[in-house]
C-alpha cells in the first residue's frame, strides 16, 4: 500500500492508526481500497485536552500565526499531487479538478496569512476610548463533507487558526484520506494540539457539536445535518457557522442566444459531477428559447466524457456514494413516469463503480422532485416559463437560497432580476464565484453566517469591546 494511503488521526501532534477502522471506497470501482480510524469519544476527549492546552500559547503570538499559515501553503503546494490522487480516488473527481481544489485551499491559506483581524475603533468621547477587538472562542470544531475534502477544510481551518484557535477537524467518512493527509503534514508546522484530526461518523460529529468546551462549530454538509447541530448546540448556546445544500435556479431570458451560454452552464452545472452545492441544478428558459435552450445542453453534454478520474480526458467522474447514484436514478425514473423527456448523454459509461449516464431533462413539471431537489449529479432540468415574474417566484418557492444566476443580454435586467432572488450570492451571465474577497453562504435553510475573506475570519472570532476611561478628562 503506498504510504499516503496508511490514513492516521492526528491528535496532540501524534499519529494513530486507530484500534478500529471504517473502509474507504474507491466510487470508480465501487471497491474498498482501504481504511481510516474509527474514532471514539475517548479520542476525542484526549483531543480536547491537548486543544486546550496549547491554544493559549498559540493565540498569544499573531506573528508566529501569520508564518504558520503560509508554511501551511507551501506544504499544500508541495503536496499538491499526493493530495489530489487522493482526493481523485476517496471521491471520484477528476484529476484535473482535484488539483484545482488543492490550489485553491494554497490560495486561501496565503489570503489569511495577510489579513487583519476584525478591529474597530469608534469615536472617542472626551478622552473615553472604545475599541472592538477579537478574541479566539478558544477550540473549534470543523465538520465537513466529501464532496471537496480539502476545499472545505481549508476555507474554516485557516481563518480558525489565524485566529488563534486550536481545532479539532471532523472529515467525512466517505472521504477522509485527503483532510487526514494535511492534518498528519502539518503537524511539521503547527504546535502539538492546535490542529487534531479525527475521523469518525455522524455520531462523532454529533459528539464534537455537544462538546461543552467546544465553543464554536462549523459544519459544511446537508440542511439535515445543519439542523440536527443547531438542535445539538443550542444546550451550550454555541456559536455556529452552516454551510448548507444549495438548489441554485439558473433564469434564461429570452434576448439570450442560447448556444453562447450552453458551455459555461453545464460548466457550472456539472463539475464534480454535478456533486457543488452551489452547482445550477435547475434551468428556467423563456419559452421563446425553450427548445434552443434544451438542444444547445444537449449538444454540448456531447462534450462531457464519463470514467475514472486518474484518466486525463474524462470530464465526469463517478458519484462519490451508491446512495447519491441510486437516488437519481430514482429521480428520473419518476420524472420519465410522468412524461419528462430524458436527453442521455451518447458518452459511454463505465459498468462498474458508481457512474450515471449525464442527462439533459426537458418537459419536466416546474414541481417535480428532479427540479425542487438537490440532485447532486449530472442531469439538469429545464423548465420554460412564460413571464419574469414566474421564473423569479419559481426560483424563490423552496427553501434553499445558496446562489443563482441570471442569463441576459442586457446586464442592467439582470441586475434588477438578480435582486429579486432570495439567496446568497447572484451571478449575471455567469454562476462561479468572481472575488476571492467576497463571503459565501446561503439564505434560508441554506445555511447560517458567511465564510471566505474577512468575514469567514470574523466567524472564527468572538467579539470583545475595550472601553478605557480616562480619570483626568475634563468634565
Ligand atoms: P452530510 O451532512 O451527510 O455530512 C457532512 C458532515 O457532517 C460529515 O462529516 C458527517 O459525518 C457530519 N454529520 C452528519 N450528521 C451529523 C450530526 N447529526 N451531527 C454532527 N455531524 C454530523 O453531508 P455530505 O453528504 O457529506 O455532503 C453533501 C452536502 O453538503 C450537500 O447537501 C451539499 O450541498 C452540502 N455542501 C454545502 C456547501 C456549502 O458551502 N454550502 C459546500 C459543500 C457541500
Amino acid at each position: 500500500m503506498p504510504k499516503a494511503l496508511l490514513s492516521m488521526v492526528t491528535i496532540g501532534g501524534r499519529t494513530f492508526e486507530g484500534n478500529e477502522r471504517f473502509d474507504v471506497t474507491n466510487p470508480a470501482t465501487g471497491e474498498a481500497f482501504t481504511s481510516a480510524p474509527s474514532c471514539s469519544e475517548d479520542d476525542l476527549e484526549h483531543a480536547v485536552a491537548f486543544a486546550q492546552s496549547s491554544q493559549p500559547k498559540w493565540a498569544s503570538n499573531l506573528k508566529a500565526r501569520r508564518e504558520a499559515l503560509s508554511s501551511c501553503a507551501r506544504i499544500l503546494f508541495r503536496n499538491r499531487q499526493v493530495l489530489a490522487s487522493l482526493i481523485t480516488h476517496e471521491q471520484g473527481k477528476p484529476i484535473a479538478e482535484a488539483l484545482t481544489e488543492v490550489d485553491y485551499a494554497r490560495s486561501v491559506f496565503e489570503q489569511y496569512a495577510q489579513m487583519p483581524l476584525p478591529r474597530q475603533d469608534f469615536d472617542s468621547q472626551g478622552q473615553t476610548r472604545t475599541v472592538l477587538i477579537s478574541r479566539p472562542f478558544g477550540i473549534v470544531g470543523l465538520i465537513t463533507p466529501w464532496n471537496f475534502p480539502i476545499g472545505t477544510v481549508a476555507v474554516k481551518l485557516a481563518p480558525a487558526l489565524l485566529a488563534g484557535n486550536a481545532v479539532i477537524l471532523k472529515p467525512s467518512p466517505v472521504a477522509p484520506l485527503s483532510p487526514l493527509f494535511l492534518g498528519k503534514a502539518f503537524r511539521r508546522i503547527l504546535p502539538p494540539g492546535i490542529l487534531n484530526t479525527i475521523s469518525g461518523d455522524a455520531a462523532l460529529g454529533h459528539a464534537i457539536a455537544r462538546h461543552p468546551k467546544i465553543r464554536k462549530v462549523s459544519v459544511t454538509g446537508s440542511i439535515e445535518t445543519g439542523k440536527a447541530v443547531l438542535k445539538t448546540t443550542a444546550d451550550e448556546i454555541k456559536s455556529v457557522t452552516l454551510e448548507l445544500g444549495g438548489n441554485d435556479p439558473a433564469i434564461i431570458l429570452p434576448d439570450v442566444e442560447p448556444r453562447q451560454i450552453a458551455k459555461e452552464i453545464l460548466e457550472s452545472a456539472w463539475r464534480n459531477a454535478g456533486q457543488v452545492c452551489s452547482a445550477i441544478k435547475r434551468v428556467y428558459a423563456h419559452k421563446l428559447i425553450y427548445e434552443a435552450t434544451v438542444d444547445a445542453l444537449k449538444e454540448e453534454m456531447q462534450n462531457y466524457p464519463v470514467g475514472d478520474g486518474t484518466d486525463t480526458e474524462i470530464r465526469i467522474g463517478p458519484l462519490t456514494t451508491s446512495s447519491t447514484k441510486s437516488r437519481v436514478e430514482k429521480m428520473l425514473e419518476s420524472a420519465a413516469g410522468i412524461g419528462a423527456k430524458i436527453h442521455r448523454s451518447k458518452q459511454s459509461v463505465p459498468e462498474r463503480g458508481y457512474f450515471v449516464s449525464p442527462a439533459i431533462v426537458s418537459e419536466i413539471p416546474f414541481n417535480h422532485a428532479l427540479v425542487l431537489e438537490e440532485q447532486f449529479a449530472p442531469v439538469l432540468p429545464v423548465v420554460p416559463y412564460e413571464t419574469l415574474e414566474q421564473a423569479v417566484s419559481w426560483a424563490n418557492a423552496t427553501n434553499y437560497g445558496l446562489s443563482a444566476s441570471v442569463w441576459t443580454s442586457n446586464p442592467s435586467i439582470g441586475y434588477d432580476v438578480a435582486k429579486q432572488i432570495e439567496c446568497g450570492r447572484v451571478g449575471v451571465n455567469g454562476h462561479r464565484r468572481a472575488s476571492p474577497d467576497a463571503p459565501f453562504g446561503g439564505l434560508k435553510h441554506s445555511g447560517l453566517g458567511r465564510e471566505l475573506g474577512a468575514w469567514g475570519l470574523a466567524e472564527m472570532c468572538e467579539t470583545q469591546v475595550l472601553n478605557i476611561f480616562d480619570h483626568n478628562d475634563e468634565k
